[in-house]
């Protein structure tokens, strides 16, 4: 007998019953949901469906830099959307060309690569990198140097560029030729760099792996190796970028400028954007053909982040971002006097990172949940640190309530009976 066209025809889930089970009868299973179901947003606030409030410190993983339904954002997209959507690459694109001005005005870059994420922001950096050492030098300059705990994305040619195997491993083989040194180490770097390598890449914070800041020192020895045996540097700014550490990119905070910056998460405030920013004599190994993407430079996205931007980089609204960044560590490590279950507060601006100790040793996934709980959504980076990414337009009494909701989260951990083979 045929199977029915649709086997699943007692699925059928209308938007009034989604529950979170529902999930896992359709969806792939890579994903691990909060039970908390989301329904409307407004700045750095965030409604489920059962109408619970919560501070939203987690932003989309530090995406929404602007908040929820942020007006200007709301007007700019519908504006858009009511002229056209999408042209693709074959046409001369305004929205796209006017962002690129503006990234060009605010940073280094000449060059504008548009992309939908920072996967493919990053992918274009990589392929750039190789095309540009095969063009002017040698087809065995191709060595890209990364680091341990890194990650920029999960296209196969990124996560394997990432720093964490286990990310990577169990399909198939790799792309060749990357090699992941120890983050901060200069002398791992100078010991392997070489006229081989055509490419360093490094978060000037690593999000994911931890909330680990670079050290200056090691910014610059790394722009120097470069400069010594013509390789490219190159800072994954997906996390990191559109002011979300009080500049409006991070490099900006020292006193190095890389050649390829990729850009994302913030970028649109939550509208699938990213872009890749490079120098005009780099550029030039991106031949008309070489690279390309339908959707890329997409109208809305990059009319939604001409806007975003023109707000972030005022000078005003990065400096609050610096103090409201400040007001947070110092409330964070007052909250740690008291419990004494941080081994280390750190970060730049609004990306925090809490390194967990003591009866909270590698139960982030747990703190994360205690705290949806009382009220405040945070993100994990690793099983060992809790990161806090708030919409960089949040208010200082919404810091200080939102590290209120953290204390009872962590109180109620602290009171609870231990579960088995923990502490
Ligand atoms: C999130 C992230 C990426 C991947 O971005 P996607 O939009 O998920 O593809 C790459 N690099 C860094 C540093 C990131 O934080």
């Amino acid at each position: 007998m045929k199977a029915p066209a649709n086997r699943n025809q007692d699925l059928v889930v209308t938007t009034q019953n989604v529950q979170r089970a529902h999930h896992d009868e359709v969806m792939t299973p890579n994903y691990a949901p909060m039970e908390m179901i989301p329904e409307r947003g407004e700045g750095a606030l965030l409604w489920d469906t059962d109408g619970n409030e919560y501070l939203d410190f987690a932003a989309g993983i530090a995406v929404s830099a602007l908040g929820h339904a942020h007006p200007a954002l709301c007007k700019v997209l519908s504006d858009q959307a009511n002229k056209f959507w999408h042209v693709s690459n074959l046409f001369t694109n305004k929205p796209a060309i006017e962002l690129a001005q503006k990234l060009c005005r605010h940073t280094f870059a000449e060059r504008v690569f548009f992309a939908n994420s920072g996967a493919e922001a990053n992918e274009a950096a990589f392929k750039l990198a190789r095309r540009y050492a095969h063009d002017n030098y040698s087809a065995e300059k191709s060595e890209i140097i990364a680091f341990e705990n890194g990650f920029h994305g999960r296209t196969f040619f990124t996560v394997s560029v990432g720093g964490q195997a286990k990310y990577s491993d169990g399909f198939g083989p790799k792309p060749g030729d990357i090699t992941h040194l120890p983050f901060n180490d200069v002398e791992a770097l100078k010991s392997q760099i070489s006229d081989k390598t055509c490419a360093v890449v490094l978060e000037p914070v690593q999000g994911e792996g931890g909330v680990n800041p670079a050290n200056a020192t090691f910014l610059s020895e790394a722009r120097e190796l470069c400069n010594q045996h013509d390789a490219l540097l190159i800072f994954d700014e997906v996390q990191t970028g559109v002011g979300r550490t009080g500049q409006l990119y991070t490099y900006q905070h020292f006193d190095v400028t890389p050649d390829i910056l990729s850009s994302a998460k913030g970028l649109g405030g939550g509208f699938p954007i990213g872009a890749m920013l490079t120098t005009k004599r780099i550029a030039d190994s991106l031949a008309v053909g070489t690279h390309g993407s339908t959707f890329g430079g997409n109208p809305i996205g990059c009319a939604v982040a001409g806007t975003l931007l023109d707000i972030v980089s005022a000078p005003e609204f990065l400096s609050a971002v610096e103090s409201k960044g400040t007001d947070f560590v110092a409330a964070l490590s007052k909250l740690n006097q008291k419990f004494d279950v941080f081994s280390e507060v750190r970060g730049l601006g609004l990306l925090i990172g809490c390194e967990l100790q003591g009866p909270l040793k590698d139960r982030a996934g747990d703190v994360v949940q205690a705290c949806a709980k009382h009220g405040v959504l945070i993100l994990q980076a690793g099983s060992n640190v809790i990161r806090l990414a708030p919409p960089l337009i949040l208010s200082q009494q919404q810091v200080e309530e939102g590290v209120q909701r953290l204390q009872r989260a962590i109180e109620g951990l602290l009171v609870e009976p231990q579960k088995d083979g923990r502490g």
